[in-house]
């Protein structure tokens, strides 16, 4: 039976990325060696790790005086990297879910922080619009995609200081003005490649003004002066990430990605709307186009289960929500297809048919 992956993350990545990873794992550029035997040093894998960072810089048009890395540790690790490297006396960070309250948890560590706004008791449904962002913050952290509860700021905010996002679950759906920025970062499974590698970009005159000493792997500086190359980078991850960034650039880039994700998310939500067993869990507003949660209406809270195994059986993988919302969350990445969405909808309706 044919599966579609609505997986949060790591999640569905286009198939051609997958062939042709899976093709210079067994023989890298006819060298007669896997891609996963070769140096990071060999003279065939910089310029893997060259274009990756070009076709970044290009698809999410960065201005000069920006640095991309590639790093290990997932989106978890920057959470303490970013201040170690940028707070220098005062952060600023908006609470919109597990992720967020994470990157807060280890600001902490290291200077004042201010929560400057929370849905917390809200169980995170919707995206707080009225806070003040302190004007002698170092930076306003917040997360753009909050892929547990299905909620999405997708516009770079107004801020009176620079802005600092965990993009990891929508980077490359959307164009983004970086310019504002003085770092993004982003777990590459989510929406850029097989998991194992993190994408910073930071800017770079915003570097070495930390008032603590830094070791060497949590000094930004490292790497951008290494190119990624300080240590061992993740071979085959940048490699699956190379040809996704191949993949956005032939489809058209982020403004594709864009129009895409928007249809995707018409269909579902629409759907989601109209069925009479269904109803969506955040804030009409601030839905998120990349991960679309929903739950049963109460009077038919019995039929979860039932429906969970129905659109199973109908190939869906990945659709149950997260512990903490519940329900059903689908993932509709950048790779997503509108083949796929249509077959829930489908399962959706043919199951409310049946009830
Ligand atoms: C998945 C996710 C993370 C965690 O990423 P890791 O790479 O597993 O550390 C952080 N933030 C957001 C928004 C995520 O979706």
């Amino acid at each position: 039976m044919k599966k579609y992956n609505f997986n949060a993350g790591p999640s569905m990545l286009p198939r051609e990325v997958i062939e042709n990873t899976a093709k210079q794992i067994l023989d890298f550029n006819g060298s007669g060696l896997s891609l996963m035997e070769i140096s990071h040093r060999a003279k065939d894998f910089q310029p893997v790790v060259d274009e990756a960072v070009t076709l970044i810089k290009e698809l999410l048009d960065i201005p000069e005086g920006y640095s991309v890395i590639f790093l290990g540790g997932g989106a978890s690790l920057q959470f303490m990297q970013i201040p170690a490297n940028f707070l220098i006396k005062k952060a600023a960070y908006l609470n919109t879910g597990t992720w967020a309250k994470k990157a807060l948890k280890e600001a902490k560590l290291f200077g004042e922080t201010v929560e400057v706004a929370s849905s917390a008791d809200a169980n995170y449904s919707f995206i707080p619009k009225d806070y003040q962002i302190p004007a002698d913050a170092d930076y306003f952290h917040f997360t753009t995609n909050n892929t547990i509860y299905g909620t999405e700021i997708r516009k770079d905010p107004d801020s009176p200081v620079p802005l600092i996002a965990d993009m990891s679950s929508d980077i490359m759906s959307r164009p983004v003005d970086v310019s504002k920025y003085t770092a993004i970062y982003a777990g590459a499974q989510k929406n850029m490649a097989m998991a194992g590698v993190t994408v910073i970009i930071v800017k770079d005159s915003e570097l070495g003004k930390a008032p603590r000493p830094l070791p060497t792997m949590i000094d930004y500086r490292t790497h951008v002066e290494k190119g990624s190359m300080f240590n061992t980078p993740p071979v085959v991850p940048i490699y699956s990430l190379l040809e996704t960034m191949r993949w956005v650039k032939a489809q058209g880039g982020v403004a594709e990605m864009d129009r895409r994700a928007r249809e995707r998310a018409e269909i579902v939500y629409g759907e989601i709307d109209r069925n009479k067993l269904f109803k969506g869990t955040a804030a009409v507003e601030d839905r998120s186009l990349m991960n679309l949660c929903f739950v049963m209406n109460e009077e038919y809270a019995e039929l979860e289960k039932p429906f969970l195994d129905f659109a199973t059986g109908r190939g869906m993988v990945g659709i149950k929500g997260h512990r903490s919302v519940g329900g059903f969350r689908a993932s509709c990445y950048n790779a997503q297809t509108l083949e796929g969405v249509n077959a829930l909808v489908q399962a959706m309706k043919d199951f409310e048919a049946e009830h």
